[in-house]
C-alpha cells in the first residue's frame, strides 16, 4: 500500500545490521526491513555485541541501523567507535529522543565523518525507513559492500619477510612554505617473486596478530636505514617516517633494537620518525610511555598518526613526548566543503601548534584541500597531489622532475589564502 522506493542492491544482498536492546522493537524492525526485500538481517542488543558481530561478519552488511538509548554501549559511544573500524556500514540512526538530540547525534556522526543516512524518529515504519535508506547509494562512502581486502596466511607471510620479500614504498611530504621535499614515510609492499604488489591493508594486521610486526617493522627500518645512508651520500637528507604498531610499544627490546641499529648504521635518529597511531594510546599506556621516553630521549622523531579519529584529549597528548601531529586524510578529504571537518582540521592544527608540535596533513589530493591547509596554518602536506608512493629507486627522478611543479601548486595555495 506504501510507494515502493527501489531499494539499492547493495542493501539487498550485503544486509542490516539492527542494534536495539529491545527485543520487541528489533523484532519490528527486522519484519520491516524484510518485508522490503532485505535478505540478510543481523541483530544485536547493544553496541558491544553489534561491533563484536560487525568484525565476523563477511561481507560486511551495507547497513546498520542504530538505537539511541542502550545500556550497556548506547547509540552515540558505538557511532564513536564505529569510526576505527575498518569496515563501517552506512549508519542510520533511530531513536525516539527528540529532534534536537538526533540532530546533535548527527552532526557528530558527520564530524566524525560516518557515512550517515540520516535519523529516523521511532516508531519506524516502512515508509521512513525506505525513505532513509534511498539515500544509500550517495553515502556510502567508506566502501561498505567493497568486499574485505584479502589476508595473507601466516606462514606465507613468515616466509615473505625471510626472503625480504617485504619492502618500503616512500611517499613525500613536502613544507608548504616552500614545496620543497621535508620528509618521507616508509610504507611496507610485499613484492611477490611475479612481480605482483601486496597491500598493507592484507598483511599489518595478519603480522600484528601473529607475532611478526616486530620482525616486519624492523625488516623496513634496515632498508630505510640502507637507503638513508645512500640517500646522504648524494646530499639527500630527508626525514624517513616508519609505522609502528601498538603492541610493539609495550616491548622493550623493541625499542632497543631500533636505536641500536640506528647507530650500527650510522644514520642520527632526528632522521627517523617513529608514527603511532592515536589509538594505539589507548591500550597499555605505561608501558608504551617507556618506549617513547626512551625513543624521544635518544633524538628520534614522534608522530602521532590517524589523529582526529581516537580520542586523546589535549592533555592525554600534552604529557606525550610526542614531536609532530598528523591530521588524519579522512578530515582533510572533502573538507572544502563540509564546515564540520573544516572545525575539526582547525582545531587540531591550532592544538597542534600550541603543544609545538610539527603539524603535517595526510590524504590531500586536490589543491583546494591544499589551500584550505596553508590557510589554517598546517606545516607539511602528503597525499596524491604531492605523489602516490614509489619505490626509492624513482625517488630521484620524482624529485628533479616535480620540483617546480610542487613549488607552484604552494604559490598558489599561499596566494588563494583565506578564498
Ligand atoms: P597510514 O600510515 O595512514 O598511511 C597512509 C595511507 O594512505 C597509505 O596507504 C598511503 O598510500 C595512502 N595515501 C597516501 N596519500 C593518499 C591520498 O592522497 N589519498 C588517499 N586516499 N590515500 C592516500 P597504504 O600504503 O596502503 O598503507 C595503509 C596503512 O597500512 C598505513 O596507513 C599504515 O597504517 C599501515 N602500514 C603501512 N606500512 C606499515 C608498516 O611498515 N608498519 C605498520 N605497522 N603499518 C604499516
Ligand atoms: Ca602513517
Ligand atoms: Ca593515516
Amino acid at each position: 500500500m506504501d510507494t515502493q522506493i527501489e531499494l539499492s542492491p547493495l542493501i539487498r544482498r550485503f544486509g542490516v545490521l539492527v542494534v536495539d536492546d529491545s527485543a520487541v522493537q528489533r523484532h519490528s524492525a527486522v519484519e520491516l526491513l524484510r518485508g522490503m526485500g532485505v535478505e540478510q538481517l543481523y541483530e544485536a542488543a547493544d553496541g558491544h555485541d553489534a561491533l563484536k558481530l560487525l568484525r565476523m561478519l563477511q561481507p560486511t552488511p551495507a547497513v546498520i541501523l542504530l538505537d539511541l538509548e542502550m545500556p550497556g554501549m548506547d547509540g552515540i559511544e558505538t557511532a564513536q567507535q564505529l569510526v576505527q573500524e575498518e569496515n563501517c556500514p552506512s549508519l542510520l540512526i533511530a531513536s525516539s529522543a527528540e529532534p534536537s538530540i538526533l540532530n546533535a547525534v548527527a552532526g557528530m556522526a558527520e564530524a566524525l565523518g560516518l557515512p550517515l543516512l540520516g535519523t529516523l524518529r521511532k516508531p519506524l515504519t516502512q515508509q521512513t525507513l525506505s525513505l532513509a535508506l534511498a539515500h544509500f547509494e550517495s553515502t556510502h562512502v567508506k566502501g561498505v559492500a567493497a568486499t574485505p581486502p584479502p589476508q595473507v596466511a601466516v606462514p606465507a607471510l613468515a616466509e615473505a619477510l625471510q626472503q625480504r620479500q617485504i619492502i618500503p614504498y616512500y611517499q613525500p611530504k613536502i613544507r608548504m612554505a616552500d614545496g620543497e621535499v621535508a620528509g618521507l614515510e616508509a610504507l611496507a609492499r610485499w613484492r611477490q617473486p611475479d612481480g605482483k604488489l601486496v597491500p598493507p591493508v592484507s598483511f599489518i594486521e595478519v603480522a600484528e596478530k601473529n607475532g611478526l610486526i616486530d620482525e616486519l617493522t624492523l625488516t623496513i627500518l634496515d632498508q630505510v636505514l640502507h637507503d638513508l645512508v645512500r640517500w646522504h651520500a648524494l646530499g639527500f637528507n630527508p626525514t624517513v617516517a616508519i609505522n609502528v604498531s601498538a603492541p610493539s610499544l609495550s616491548d622493550r627490546g623493541f625499542g632497543n633494537a631500533i636505536i641500536e641499529r640506528t647507530a650500527a648504521a650510522n644514520i642520527p635518529p632526528s632522521a627517523i620518525v617513529l608514527e603511532i597511531t592515536e589509538s594505539a594510546l589507548v591500550g597499555d599506556l605505561a608501558a608504551a610511555l617507556g618506549t617513547l621516553g626512551r625513543l624521544r630521549l635518544k633524538g628520534f622523531g614522534l608522530s602521532i598518526d590517524d589523529y582526529g579519529t581516537g580520542f586523546s584529549s589535549m592533555q592525554q597528548l600534552s604529557r606525550l613526548p610526542f614531536s609532530e601531529l598528523k591530521l588524519d586524510g579522512s578530515f582533510v578529504r572533502h573538507s572544502p566543503d563540509k564546515w564540520q571537518l573544516r572545525t575539526i582540521l582547525e582545531a587540531a592544527v591550532s592544538m597542534g601548534q600550541r603543544l609545538g608540535l610539527a603539524t603535517v596533513a595526510e590524504g590531500v589530493e586536490t589543491q583546494k584541500e591544499l589551500a584550505l591547509l596553508y590557510s589554517l596554518g598546517c606545516e607539511y602536506a602528503q597525499g596524491y597531489l604531492i605523489a602516490a608512493p614509489m619505490p626509492a629507486a624513482e625517488l630521484p627522478a620524482w624529485a628533479g622532475r616535480e620540483r617546480e611543479r610542487l613549488q607552484g601548486i604552494c604559490r598558489l595555495a599561499a596566494a588563494s589564502r583565506g578564498g
